[in-house]
């Protein structure tokens, strides 16, 4: 049975297809975010996975690239210093290659997510 879960990350519902539990944790296939279950009933319920913000965004962009074949460029460090710097201002994971600190920023953005590395062959 597919099950459906929100992703509070990426603000998007995935199906998924193996058994929850309150306490497991599963990787957001759209963003990869990971997420923990909190709540089965009356509908299920999954919340980031408490982590340091480093190990966070970390784990985050090499789950990302990996699900999606994706390589990292020379400016790999900087990208992730700019979204630690973000975390730390701004309260989230913010692009700090983009402006505005709004949800569809957050790493990986909306843009990002609806296929801009694969027409333009990277990121912004
Ligand atoms: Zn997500």
């Amino acid at each position: 049975m597919k099950l459906k879960i929100y992703c509070p990350v990426c603000r998007i519902n995935f199906m998924y297809g193996e058994e929850v539990f309150v306490g497991k944790q599963v990787i957001c296939p759209i963003c990869a975010a990971r997420l923990e279950i909190r709540e089965t009933e009356p509908e299920i319920r999954a919340e980031r996975f408490p982590m340091e913000p480093e190990a966070e965004i970390s784990e985050r962009i090499e789950t990302y690239a990996r699900l999606k074949g994706y390589v990292f460029n020379e400016d790999k460090g900087l990208v992730k210093e700019g979204l630690l710097q973000k975390y730390r201002r701004y309260g989230d994971f913010y692009c700090p290659c983009r402006f505005d600190n709004i949800p569809e920023n957050v790493c990986p953005c909306l843009d990002t997510r609806k296929g801009e590395v694969l027409r333009e062959g990277k990121c912004l």
